[in-house]
């Protein structure tokens, strides 16, 4: 399994793969940690979660640089995501016993509560494009609830799935508590089968999550799936368009446009289209491109050199199909997967940036008469992630946020997971929360108890 630099081209280490039966002992012994970190108290296990924090914060640098090599995200970016990382620990290190303290509910019953049980050893299939903070808000609930867990990472980021393992170990979690598989995706049929583990959160496309949640389904196991989205990002006419746009370019631009949660369909009503687009396109045109180790760098090379094929089709199609290219619109010649900031207008139904998910940066601008279209447009889309709406008049925004089909809306502002709030989609986006106290109850058993 190669780990290669996609700002160079360069193969930074070849990993041995873990065998089947090398697989099967981690599981065994991870399920054997189990059994006792169960046990162990909630004052017992923040302990550990809050060192694995402080583990994050002290060697930021050498993370964020693993982050960097690996896919390619601004060193900036890197450092950011291993502090989020930090704050989730401590986020959950916090308030997970609270989180599962007893819940007493009035019955005819002397006494009843519902109590939340680990569920056991859970699979997390983790994508490269937040390669430690995906990872983090999967494990930290999941450790503190008292499960185990083994992650099968993106096979180009395996140098971030062995740091996560040793940060928990170091931390002073048992050594086999949570492990990293090095393997191809084609085994996970076979973990997701394995009697000790128990239940599947995956985080990545819609034929991942297609292929285990049909496994998992077949074998009665639960199943979180955090997939795809194709956010809108509506502007109204009374929008405050430069803030506007300046939060548009970051909403698209944010890890080179590799978000499940990146601004995608910029919906914008006409009588402000002129000015966005100009405005827009000016600011992707000045964004700088390169070497994403250079602190000034504000959008590395995409992770792989057949994602940027991919997403050039996507563009190349748009144009056949009637869009407008504004700027960029070509791949950048070189040893990495570079490609230039897009900006595509007139895009409609039936253009692949219209319909499809775009990981990467090109933005689709698509004009609408007025509030009503951008609602209907907004929901013309297989996903339902998350997304923003802009307008000066905070009711009408309101309104509009919960009239769009989505897991989310932000109103004047761009989407991004925090660890207070709930994190998921709906329709093809995928099923289940993570983060806040609704990730930590979806591996758990939430048990009645009924006292006569
Ligand atoms: P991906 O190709 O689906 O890979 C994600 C993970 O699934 C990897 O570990 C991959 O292993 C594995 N995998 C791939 N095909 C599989 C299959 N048929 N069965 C079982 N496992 C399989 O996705 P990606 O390109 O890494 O990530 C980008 C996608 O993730 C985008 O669609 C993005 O929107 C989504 N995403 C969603 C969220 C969210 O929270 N909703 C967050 C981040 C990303 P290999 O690497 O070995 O192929």
């Amino acid at each position: 399994m190669k780990a290669i630099n996609p700002a160079t081209g360069e193969i930074i280490k070849d990993y041995r793969e873990h065998a089947p039966e090398e697989v099967k002992e981690i599981i065994e012994k991870a399920q054997t940690e189990y059994q006792s970190w169960r046990k162990r108290s909630f004052a017992e296990r923040r302990a550990l979660m809050f060192n694995a924090g402080k583990i994050l914060r002290k060697n930021k640098d050498n993370y964020a640089r693993t982050i960097t090599l690996e896919m390619g995200k601004t060193i900036t970016e890197s450092r950011g995501e291993v502090e989020k990382c930090a704050w989730v620990c401590d986020y959950y290190a916090e308030n997970a016993e609270k989180f599962l303290a007893d819940e007493i509910i009035a019955t005819d019953a002397s006494r009843s509560f519902v109590a939340f049980q680990p569920l056991g050893l859970i699979l997390a299939v983790m994508p490269w494009n937040f390669p430690f903070w995906q990872v983090f808000r999967f494990a930290a609930p999941a450790l503190m609830a008292g499960n185990a867990g083994i992650l099968k990472h993106a096979s180009n980021v395996p140098g971030c799935a062995l740091a996560i393992e040793s940060i928990f170990s170091e931390a002073g979690f048992p050594p086999n508590l949570f492990r990293a598989l090095l393997i191809n995706y084609r085994l996970v049929e076979n973990i997701i089968k394995d009697d000790r583990v128990k239940a599947v959160s995956l985080t990545g496309s819609e034929p991942a999550g297609m292929n285990v949640a049909s496994i998992a389904g077949h074998e009665l196991k639960k199943c979180v799936l955090e997939l795809g989205g194709s956010d809108p990002y509506i502007v109204l006419d009374d929008a405050d368009l430069p803030a506007c746009v300046n939060t548009s370019v970051a909403a698209r631009m944010f890890n080179t446009g590799q978000s499940c949660i990146a601004a995608k369909r910029f919906i914008v009503v006409q009588s402000r289209l002129k000015e966005f687009e100009e405005r827009q396109a000016a600011l992707m045109k000045s964004l700088k491109v390169g070497n994403p180790l250079e602190e000034d760098t504000k959008a590395g090379p995409l992770a792989r050199p057949d994602l940027r094929e991919d997403l050039h089709e996507q563009v190349m199609q748009s144009i056949a199909k009637g869009a407008r290219l504004l700027c960029g619109g070509r791949k950048i010649e070189g040893p990495g997967a570079f490609y230039e900031p897009t900006v595509l207008t007139d895009v409609k139904k039936g253009m692949p940036v219209y319909e499809q998910e775009t990981f990467g940066p090109v933005a689709a601008i698509i004009p609408v008469t007025d509030t009503d279209e951008a609602i209907k447009v907004a929901n013309d889309s297989i996903f339902g992630l998350g997304g923003a709406v802009w307008s000066q008049d905070l009711k009408k925004a309101e309104e509009v946020a919960r009239k769009v089909e989505t897991g989310a809306m932000f109103v004047n502002g761009m989407t991004k997971s925090d660890p207070r709030l709930p994190f998921g989609g709906i329709k093809k986006s995928g099923y289940g929360r993570e983060l806040s106290h609704y990730g930590i109850k979806e591996f758990v058993n939430i048990k009645t108890i009924w006292i006569a």
